[in-house]
């Protein structure tokens, strides 16, 4: 089907208490693996494309692949640019077919932030395309990090109200104890922030940083409005490791496609995994979204696989 926007689909989140995941991608077989899990497992799936990646791949390819795979796919997919940290970038995006936009501004001033979301959100629904924003800041893992960075830049739930009213953004981006880029699983989450931030907005939240956060609270979060969780480094180890395990395997072969197609599975068993442990798989049904078997997921640690 075509490409979807991420309005709808995040407000059915938030509201069937489920996340749907987002998947970074940077090339054919990460797009493909993430999509062949998103219909096997009846989710939908937002596949998203960093600066980095249009860097890599140029706007225009990384554009077309996705659409490509959305048009093959029978469940909503959304094209999405993942941190635009400037004006133009989003505009480039809207221009070139992007269904949801992300512009951080988390490193300006607070009011910076607020004046440059303002100005994409209202040129972005003039053509029906949300907007994520962000709002504290979610770091970069460093060697040097100490949890005071953490605390200092997590996002206060009393300004939450103030900048969501005044920027008209769709969905925000939380720091509420996750770290972008982390390799081991090690952070909880601040669930009591969540809820407060939760309670001030009535917008669906975004989780970045998914790969350092322990799997049990970022079921918990979903329990307090995150609708949209971001995995970008787990993919890209699965991916790295099963290369370097079927190269090790056989250091003869030539032809690329012979180790690549063990990255693609790697990467769709992990996007397997978290549509499940996010409750996304199954809620894609002919009539729109379901939702009841998941909710309240979040009392219910019990049952997660
Ligand atoms: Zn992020």
């Amino acid at each position: 089907m075509p490409l979807t926007t991420s309005k709808e689909m995040l407000q059915a989140a938030r509201a069937g208490r489920f996340a749907v995941g987002a998947f970074n991608a940077n090339n054919m077989e990460q797009i493909q693996g993430i999509v062949d899990a998103a219909v096997e497992e009846r989710a939908p799936v937002i596949l998203q494309v960093s600066q980095g990646a249009i860097r890599y791949a140029g706007l225009d390819f990384a554009a077309a692949m996705v659409k490509t795979a959305a048009a093959m796919a029978d469940v909503p997919v959304v094209l999405h640019l993942d941190h635009g940290t400037d004006f133009d970038q989003n505009v480039l995006c809207l221009r070139a077919g992007f269904t949801s936009l992300m512009f951080d501004g988390s490193k300006k001033p607070y009011e910076e932030n607020i004046a440059t979301t303002a100005r994409i959100v209202e040129i972005a629904h003039i053509c029906d395309i949300p907007v994520e924003a962000e709002l504290g800041k979610v770091l970069q893992s460093t060697p040097d990090i100490t949890p005071q960075d953490v605390l200092d830049a997590m996002t206060k739930p009393d300004q939450a109200a103030d900048f969501v009213a005044r920027t008209g953004c769709d969905s925000l981006a939380v720091a509420i104890g996750s770290v972008h880029a982390m390799s081991s699983k090690a952070a909880s989450l601040d669930i009591d922030r969540l809820k407060s931030i939760s309670e001030a907005v009535d917008i669906p939240l975004v989780l970045h940083g998914s790969s350092g956060v322990l799997e049990e609270s970022e079921v918990e979060a979903i329990g307090y409005g995150i609708a949209k969780i971001n995995v970008a480094t787990l993919l890209n180890i699965g991916f790295m490791d099963a290369l370097r395990a079927a190269v090790a395997a056989d250091t003869k072969a030539s032809d690329p496609r012979k180790f690549l197609t063990h990255s693609r599975e790697a990467v769709k068993e992990i996007v397997r995994h978290k549509m499940r442990l996010f409750g996304a798989s199954g809620t894609v049904t002919s009539s729109g979204f379901s939702s009841p078997k998941t909710q309240h997921r979040s009392a219910d640690l019990g049952n997660i696989e």
